[in-house]
């Protein structure tokens, strides 16, 4: 029986591993992860984890039991340092060797690295892991002066939380708007007025030139326009990078990611990449490495199927959430590209649907998820929507039936 190595015990490898278990494979299946704990939420980390509302039990995937029950081996707490293509191996980075017939890369991605002078000083935080969100939680006390490198979803996320916490938050994004690299324009201004109106200070078309401190700790941040916020706490929220290294030293193709072909198979056959670290085909044309759960856990799936001998290629309509200060932010699709779009709802609940020509490529819907879940579900059923469907008047349930 072919024994399958899972390098990465995030949410793509928890959710192999249990979808091979459940679909009755019994080979051997091992899990690597470098962070101490089993395979957690991360979601919360940004949100009411950070904000102190949620108990570190509700964090796990599955208890400990789940993964002996289920003969998942699992090595925390070690790097993956090396593959070896040649005898199918991967070697832990205290030396151990576990070989492999399939082996799965679920490696996520890292918060980019920030090279401006004062990075290092204390009171500079970044989140990515549980131990970071623990970290960072420590430092959000009532009237605490907290900026926000980057207005993404998790800086955004960072900044309620925060709130939440009674600090003082500022915003730094250096585009013009929020989340721009996800959100239209509408959506990214809806957002700019609630945090404004939740007394967060948001400052676009700016960036960070350096971070000053004393003794060791941040206590202001400079900006490229000049300006001087005083800081106790500095969030760095500007994106991430995927974590290619392991793949890139054995000589796999990588850019942006690990890439895959339309099975999430690497340009070596023994070998898959799932997750924030896979860049794959999307049916639309694009190569596109995404970011989400969605992702993470259909691909995760999609290679357990796989390995269990189903041929078909991977496909699955992406989707996001993101929750700030009670509102639901909920995206459908992949809008690379958009020229048009039609809103449909109120001042508050809304959804805006992002089209390229006629041709739909997103849904974002804010505290609308009658209209998220309907899109899924015609999306999900191979279908689409014109402009002219995405009208006020047109009965979207009555298309999705
Ligand atoms: P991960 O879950 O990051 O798992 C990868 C694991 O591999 C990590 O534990 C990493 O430490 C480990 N690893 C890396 N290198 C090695 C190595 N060499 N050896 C062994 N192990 C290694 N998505 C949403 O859809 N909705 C949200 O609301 C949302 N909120 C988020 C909030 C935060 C704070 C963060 C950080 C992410 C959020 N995301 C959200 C994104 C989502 O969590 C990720 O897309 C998802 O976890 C990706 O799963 P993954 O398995 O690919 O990577």
């Amino acid at each position: 029986t072919p024994r399958i190595v899972i390098a990465g015990a995030g949410t793509a490898g928890h959710h192999l591993a249990a979808a091979l278990r459940e679909s009755g494979f019994d080979g051997a299946v091992s899990l690597i992860g470098d962070e101490p704990h089993l395979p957690y939420h991360r979601p919360p980390l940004s949100k009411d984890y950070l904000a102190g509302t949620a108990h570190p039990d509700s964090l796990s995937l599955r208890a400990p039991a789940f993964y002996t029950e289920h003969k998942v081996a699992t090595h925390l707490g070690i790097p993956v340092r090396q593959i070896d293509r040649t005898t199918h191996r991967v070697v832990l980075a205290d030396d151990r060797p576990l070989a492999y017939d399939h082996l799965v890369l679920a490696l996520g991605a890292s918060p980019r690295p920030f090279d401006i002078p004062g990075r290092d000083l204390r009171g500079v935080v970044e989140l990515r892991t549980r131990a970071d969100a623990e970290s960072l939680r420590e430092h959000l006390r009532e009237g605490c002066r907290v900026v926000v490198v980057g207005g993404g979803f998790i800086g955004l996320e960072v900044a309620a939380a925060a709130r939440k916490r009674g600090a003082d938050v500022t915003v730094l994004e250096a585009k013009p708007t929020l989340m721009s690299r996800a959100l239209s324009t509408t959506a990214a201004a809806h957002l700019a007025e609630l945090h404004t109106a939740q007394g967060v200070q948001v400052v676009c078309s700016t960036a960070v030139s350096a971070l000053e401190g004393s003794a060791g700790r941040v206590y202001a941040v400079t900006t490229t326009g000049g300006q001087r916020l005083a800081a106790d706490v500095v969030v760095l929220g500007s994106g991430v990078v995927p974590n290619v290294a392991p793949a890139a030293a054995a000589g796999l193709d990588v850019a942006n990611g690990v890439v895959v072909d339309e099975y999430l198979t690497t340009s070596d056959p023994r070998i898959s990449a799932v997750g924030d670290c896979a860049n794959f085909p999307a049916p639309c044309g694009d190569r596109i490495r995404l970011e989400s759960i969605q992702n993470a856990v259909d691909q995760a799936r999609y290679v357990a199927r796989r390995i269990n001998g189903h041929t078909g290629t991977y496909s699955a309509v992406p989707y996001f959430w993101s929750d700030q200060f009670g509102m639901k932010l909920q995206i459908v699709g992949h809008a690379a590209r958009s020229d048009r779009t039609v809103i449909r709802g109120t001042d508050t609940k809304f959804s805006i649907f992002r089209f390229h020509g006629d041709e739909l490529a997103a849904v974002e819907s804010i505290n609308d998820p009658m209209t998220h879940l309907t899109v899924r579900k015609i999306l999900g059923a191979g279908g689409t929507l014109t402009p002219d469907q995405a009208d006020e008047t047109v009965d979207l349930r009555a298309l999705a039936r």
